[in-house]
């Protein structure tokens, strides 16, 4: 493509000057070869007008006449001789005109009867009745005075000469008369015929390309093939019949035939004499008149170029320029093309990789958001807004995001959110936010400035919901303060616990109380029993003291087979009651030991216990623990499962 379209551009721009230039070079063959034509015409006219002149010149002379005298009747010696004197004459003329006139190749002069009575040049004496030209001799004896009889070019006879064999000629004859005016016989001159044609066509001669064209009537070739497409006496008219056709019906004219053009006019030897002095011209009937004409080839863009190098040179380099061009260009755009897709794949890339990016933002595991220097939200993305509740239409430029923070948690927030603007351009923060449904969120925001040379843009924070750490560190701090076996609290939630409540107690002047229990005995029940029946025990304790207590009393697993019970709100004669009806629950509630179907029986347990009212005085529980064990002790040291207050 790339080649086809500049060649095709470079023929469409040259085609038009090259036609008009073939153009105007057909105008000028055609009128130099109407000039030609014209001049052919001439000199065909001119050669044949003063071959008749010739001839009838010389039938004119008296010399010729007074020979004439003495043909053809009887003589005496003495004429006779003079006879042959004159006749000796006649042919010494003849003999000079012959060599002056290269047209000519034979003067004769026949009787009546076709008897030669004279001859010369390069033919021999034809046998009687066998002249060259019977018709000649037929047509010539009905002439009146100064007629001229035409023969058509022919090819001579073998007898007609040696060398010139088939030599074409031309017989132009008149008949001559005696001084007295009796016809005597006839004068023929045999015109040379190749003669006359070479000099029409030297006349007519244009270039290599183009011929003259002469054909008669009947379309006989009249040329020699040396310019022509035929020998002389080929059929024209069965060679080029369209040529033929063309020529037939006008006297003149131009006919184009392809790449051939013809330019031709008629010429009449009959009618074309008027210079001369003939009286009538005949010739052999369907011959006359002839076509004279020039056959042109059309100069077309290959003889063009054959002529003008310099031309095809240019042309060469023209196309060959149009291909390099053509091919830099397919190179460049294969070279565009392939940048372009490239530049396609890059920007496919990097829009995949904002996509990625902004998937990345939009959905971390974390909040982003930025905040101006107001606290106003810039950005935020959708893993934070879910968290919050609301959608990015309703916060963004909108909120403030102060707001979201719990107003407990704003210091710390404000702290950290100054600290970024600050010189140290970064701050972290924990705190809770509120969300859209009320419930609150623990977080933590690690935010830093978002600074370009023009200077501070806004802040950029990640947040991290802190939830489940915070749900994960009260399960530990559960577990820290839970005893595994019994699900009851220890030593140390104890101590948690009775920091709040003597405080509450502090503040109120409620009473509190706390009770010391010891299962009694249990060395032993583990002994017999097995260490897993004193865990069954030791439960069966906890759920039964747990059924029994309030909802505000606080029971803990001290260590081993030792309990404390804290009262809120109970007196010390409360409390021993509520001690007292203890012991009795556990007195009365044997607990399932041992296994199905083998040693499964009820196992019987008493606890002793030690009860004391907490003092508000007192800095800790410490001191009503060691009371209420020594009220425990002294339990123990009556004899056990029973209640002593201290
Ligand atoms: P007393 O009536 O004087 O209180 O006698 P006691 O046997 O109950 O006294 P002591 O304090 O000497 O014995 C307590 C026993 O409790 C010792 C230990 O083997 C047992 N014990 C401590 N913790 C556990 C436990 O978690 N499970 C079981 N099965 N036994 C425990
Ligand atoms: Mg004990
Ligand atoms: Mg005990």
């Amino acid at each position: 493509m790339a080649v086809i379209v500049p060649v095709i551009l470079v023929t469409a721009t040259l085609y038009p000057v090259f036609r008009a230039h073939l153009d105007a070079r057909l105008d000028g063959a055609i009128s130099t070869a109407d000039a030609l034509l014209q001049g052919g015409h001439r000199t065909l006219q001119k050669d044949i007008n003063a071959s008749i002149n010739h001839l009838l010149a010389t039938a004119e002379m008296p010399l010729l006449k007074r020979y004439l005298d003495g043909v053809g009747v009887a003589q005496s010696p003495p004429l006779e001789a003079a006879t042959q004197l004159t006749k000796a004459q006649v042919r010494a003329l003849f003999d000079t005109l012959l060599p002056h006139y290269a047209r000519y190749a034979q003067l004769s002069l026949t009787d009546l009867d076709g008897r030669a009575l004279l001859s010369v040049g390069h033919a021999g004496l034809p046998p009687a009745g066998q002249d060259a030209n019977a018709v000649l001799l037929h047509e010539a004896r009905l002439l009146a005075p100064r007629d001229v009889y035409l023969s058509s070019p022919r090819r001579r006879l073998p007898y007609e000469s040696g060398p010139s064999v088939g030599r074409p000629v031309m017989d132009i004859a008149t008949p001559v008369y005696d001084t007295q005016g009796h016809r005597k016989g006839i004068l023929r001159f045999t015109l040379d015929w190749q003669t006359l044609a070479t000099h029409l066509q030297q006349t007519m001669a244009l270039d290599a390309a183009s011929y003259p064209l002469l054909v008669d009537a009947r379309g006989t070739w009249l040329l020699d093939e040396t310019q022509g497409p035929l020998p002389f006496g080929g059929h024209f008219a069965s060679h080029s019949p369209e040529t033929w056709k063309a020529l037939l019906p006008r006297h003149h004219g131009k006919t184009d035939l392809d790449e051939r053009l013809v330019m031709f006019q008629t010429y009449d030897a009959r009618i074309h004499h008027y210079q001369s002095q003939a009286g009538m011209v005949t010739s052999e009937p369907g011959l006359q008149p002839w076509r004279l004409g020039i056959v042109l080839t059309k100069p077309s863009l290959a003889t063009l170029l054959h002529e003008e190098k310099t031309l095809l040179f240019i042309l060469l380099l023209l196309y060959l320029l149009s291909i390099a061009f053509g091919v830099y260009w397919a190179i460049s755009h294969h070279r565009q093309h392939a940048l372009r897709r490239q530049a396609q794949q890059l920007s496919h890339e990097a829009h995949q990789y904002a996509l990625d990016v902004r998937d990345l933002y939009e959905n971390a595991p974390c909040g982003y958001h930025s905040l101006d220097a107001d606290g106003r939200v810039v950005k935020m993305n959708r893993t934070e807004l879910a968290w919050l509740g609301y959608s990015a239409e309703e916060v963004i430029e909108k909120r403030n995001y102060r707001n979201f923070v719990t107003p407990e948690t704003r210091q710390a927030f404000e702290t950290a959110f100054q600290a970024v603007l600050g010189p140290e351009r970064e701050g972290a923060a924990e705190c809770e936010l509120l969300t859209r449904s009320g419930e609150t969120l623990p977080v933590v925001i690690q935010a830093t400035a978002y600074i370009t040379r023009h200077g501070y843009v806004n802040t950029r924070a990640m947040v991290f919901d802190l939830s489940e750490r915070k749900q994960m560190e009260e399960a530990l701090a559960r577990q820290a303060m839970t005893d595994p076996l019994t699900g009851l609290g220890n030593r140390r939630y104890l101590h948690d616990q009775a920091a709040r409540e003597m405080a509450r107690a502090r503040r109120s002047g409620a009473p509190l109380s706390l009770i010391a229990i010891d299962l009694d005995h249990f060395k032993r029940i583990n002994d017999e029993y097995g260490h897993d029946a004193g865990d069954l025990v030791l439960q069966a304790f906890a759920r039964t003291a747990q059924g029994l207590l309030r909802e505000g009393d606080v029971l803990c697993r001290m260590g081993g087979e030792e309990f404390v019970a804290m009262l809120p709100d109970t007196p010390l004669d409360q409390a021993i009651q509520v001690a007292e009806r203890l012991r009795q629950a556990l007195e009365n509630a044997p607990v399932e030991v041992g296994q199905e179907g083998i040693d499964k029986h009820l196992l019987r347990y008493t606890a002793s216990l030690g009860v004391t009212s907490v003092d508000m005085d007192e800095p800790s529980l410490k001191p009503a623990i060691k009371r209420a064990d020594s009220g425990l002790y002294e339990a123990k040291a009556q004899g056990r499962n029973r209640v002593v207050w201290m």
